[in-house]
């Protein structure tokens, strides 16, 4: 666990009920051992204790694997496979209709890969990080523009941006209906929200538990399902467009050599073969319980709605 972090008791970060239990109590990367709560309310499962907001950075050093540029080899056979393959990734984000010069916030934008790929498609794309390390990375790196901190920001006027793409973010923060609010108040009448987060109902977490990778412990502060990710969105005003999951076949690997270790079963040795565990990956996607949660949403369009209702004659 990191120096000077300090840690507080937090009423849930999604309706601020004070009434929870736990949920589970689980490992994180640094072997310490992490309560999860969950609140009787609303059913959102959060980190409590929790890092505090004023010492949270601590965590986030610069080694931190969101924050490394590409590796030299790894860029070039990306490359390699974009150029057979065109883009290979398919993400909910790719449904956004491209509107050339039109502007994309990369929220948590990291060492920026994704900004730059959505620059490519012929966005005016720009990022947002709150390490000035992840910052520096980015701009040296792709030339883009990043700005240090976090949404709301002023540097981001309302009514400015486009699209705005929150991509394993809204798991890391204290407070994810400000970000939510001020995403919104950003975007453009009839503008798109993308968000990625790690799947709560997940097959990988119902069969691992707390050996499942993307708990990410002590980072993760809150862990969504379909419903509590959907419901936190359309809250702040948005309308829901698409919910989906989506398999990695990596983070499958990270999860079944965390089990493993701490309860030996027969299966998790035939899931070490990478053949084996793609075939289990591609099976949760295909029931709609992979890992990673993804949500398409748009900001109402205010023209649309203030036109007069018609009545069929
Ligand atoms: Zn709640």
């Amino acid at each position: 666990m990191a120096d000077g972090v300090r840690w507080e008791q937090t009423a849930c970060p999604s309706c601020g009920s004070h009434d929870e239990e736990e949920f589970l109590r689980a490992p994180g990367d640094d072997g310490v051992e992490y309560r999860l709560a969950k609140c009787r309310r609303c059913a959102m499962v959060f980190q409590n204790p929790r890092p505090d907001e004023a010492t949270v950075g601590l965590l986030y050093t610069e080694d931190y694997p969101q924050y490394q540029a590409p590796a030299r080899k790894h860029s070039m056979l990306r490359a390699l496979k974009h150029k057979l393959l065109g883009h290979a990734e398919k993400t909910l984000a790719d449904r956004i209709p491209v509107t050339p010069g039109g502007r994309l916030l990369d929220c948590g934008c990291g060492a920026g890969a994704f900004a730059a790929e959505m620059r490519t498609r012929g966005w005016d794309a720009f990022g947002m990080d709150f390490s000035p390390h992840a910052a520096a990375t980015a701009r040296s790196h792709y030339g883009l523009r990043v700005v240090e901190g976090s949404l709301p920001h002023p540097e981001v006027p309302p009514g400015s941006v486009d699209v705005i793409t929150l991509r394993m973010v809204l798991e890391h923060v204290h407070n994810p209906a400000k970000m939510l609010g001020a995403a919104f108040d950003a975007m453009k009448p009839g503008g798109w929200l993308f968000v990625a987060v790690p799947n709560l109902a997940a097959w990988g977490f119902g069969a691992f538990g707390p050996a499942w990778f993307p708990l990410r412990l002590p980072w993760h502060l809150l862990h969504f399902t379909p419903d509590t990710l959907s419901r936190a969105v359309a809250t702040n005003g948005f309308t829901i467009d698409t919910v989906a999951t989506k398999a990695h076949t990596r983070w499958m690997g990270y999860s079944v050599d965390r089990a493993r270790k701490s309860r030996p079963r027969w299966w998790l040795g035939a899931a070490r073969v990478r053949f084996f565990r793609s075939v289990l990956t591609n099976w949760t996607q295909w029931r709609g319980q992979a890992d990673e949660l993804s949500l398409l949403a748009r900001k109402p369009d205010v023209k649309a709605t203030e036109m007069p209702v018609r009545h069929a004659a």
